[in-house]
């Protein structure tokens, strides 16, 4: 962890620190527009939260333990580790990783203005300026919070079947999802793939799914959907690192209990995005989502940028979130050349010198005009 700054009065006293770009939230979003921007030398501003929204710097990745779609890793890594890689990877270049949570922001003035959570809350002075701001915060998959979740918790029950679905322990099993939208459809379709057979649990009498897909889950050979139907109780082995192998389900109406062999529950009923810092000041979808200009990371707010699974409700990937850090990282540096008085300038003496290379016959590969890579 690098330098915090003092609370004290006497650092108050002065001008906050000001940095060109502040990065908000601590996933793959982040740090890969971390990594971009200090590779850049645009010296960002990491904050990576204290436990923010209940989840450890590092984000979603931090509560899971094998990884196995993010390439490069081909015998898988674990979500901690990963983590931690990305994370050294900012600071190798030079990124200032604060942990601390940012708890209010102030969008509407120039410099963007900063405050964290317990010290500065309250206090006028901001903790930190920024000309540009990165929004990386994240969202959390809603849990059930069952009997036995604890302790099942990535040993049979999960919150991403595209994420966990594949792995062994799923494999030729009963499954069940817990939903009756349309993520809930996907998720129990997907796991066929790899479960003997998938029971969805629906709380209501009906499927909120679209039409077509209800119509596409139903006529699956593979699903069966219990309505009125909850999970009560998650059971399984009972020794450390022990695997689900039951669930515990009761319906609505009749009050009947009965025990399902069950060896993966996924709960497919929703997300949070940690967008409640921003309400007023940044578009926000119905469902509190971030709304960019699709296929970048443009907000409503010039020099405001969104990365990762808080403006992304559909993928909710690690390589999607990183790969939209880096659409961001490169949005923010267009941006921030473009505030400097010369700076189109500069923008245009380079491409100047890259078409004379060209004319010249100097083979100049396309991605060096752009700074940041
Ligand atoms: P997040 O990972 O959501 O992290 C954002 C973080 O920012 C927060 O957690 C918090 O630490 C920080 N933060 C939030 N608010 C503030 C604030 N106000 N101030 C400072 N910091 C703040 N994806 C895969 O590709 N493969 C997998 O195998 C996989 N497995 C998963 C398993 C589980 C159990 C879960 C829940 C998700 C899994 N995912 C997986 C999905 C993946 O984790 C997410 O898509 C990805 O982490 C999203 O990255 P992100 O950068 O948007 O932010």
């Amino acid at each position: 962890m690098k330098a915090n700054f003092s609370s004290s009065s006497f650092a108050r006293a002065m001008a906050p620190p000001h940095t060109k770009v502040a990065i908000i939230g601590s996933g793959p979003a982040a740090h890969t527009a971390a990594i971009y921007l200090s590779r850049a030398e645009l010296k960002p501003v990491l904050y990576e939260g204290m436990l923010a929204g209940g989840t450890a710097a590092g984000g979603q990745l931090t509560t899971t333990t094998d990884v196995e779609n993010y390439p490069g890793f081909p015998q898988g890594i674990g979500g901690p580790e990963l983590m931690d890689q990305m994370r050294a990877q900012s600071e190798r270049f030079g990124t200032e990783i604060i942990t601390e949570t940012i708890s209010r922001v102030d969008l509407k003035s120039r410099p963007f203005r900063l405050w964290r959570e317990y010290e500065d809350a309250e206090s006028d002075e901001p903790a930190h300026t920024a000309d540009a701001v990165i929004i990386a915060t994240g969202a959390n998959a809603r849990r059930l919070h069952l009997p036995g979740e604890a302790e099942y918790w990535q040993n049979g029950v999960s919150a991403c079947a595209v994420c966990d679905g594949a792995v062994p322990i799923f494999r030729q099993k009963p499954l069940v999802v817990i939903g009756g939208g349309d993520s809930a459809a996907e998720e129990a379709m997907f796991l066929t793939k790899y479960g003997s057979h998938v029971t969805v649990l629906v709380r209501r009498d009906k499927l909120r799914a679209s039409k077509a897909m209800a119509k596409r889950l139903l006529a699956n050979p593979k699903v069966t959907v219990k309505f009125n139907t909850v999970a009560v109780e998650i059971q399984g082995e009972n020794k450390p690192r022990g695997l689900m192998t039951h669930l515990k389900v009761k319906n609505v109406v009749t009050n009947a209990e009965e025990v399902m062999d069950a060896n993966g529950l996924f709960y497919a009923v929703g997300h949070d995005p940690a967008t409640a810092l921003f309400k007023g000041q940044v578009d926000r979808d119905e469902d509190g989502y971030i709304v960019t200009k699709p296929g970048t990371s443009y907000t409503s707010l010039p020099g405001v940028f969104a990365a990762g699974d808080v403006q992304d409700k559909r993928y909710r990937q690690a390589i999607t979130s990183a790969g939209s850090g880096c659409i961001a990282a490169l949005e923010a540096e267009k941006y921030l050349a473009e505030l400097e008085d010369d700076g189109e300038l500069e923008l245009e003496k380079d491409k100047q010198v890259k078409k004379g290379d060209l004319q010249n016959g100097t083979n100049v590969p396309e991605y060096r005009s752009n700074p940041l890579l």
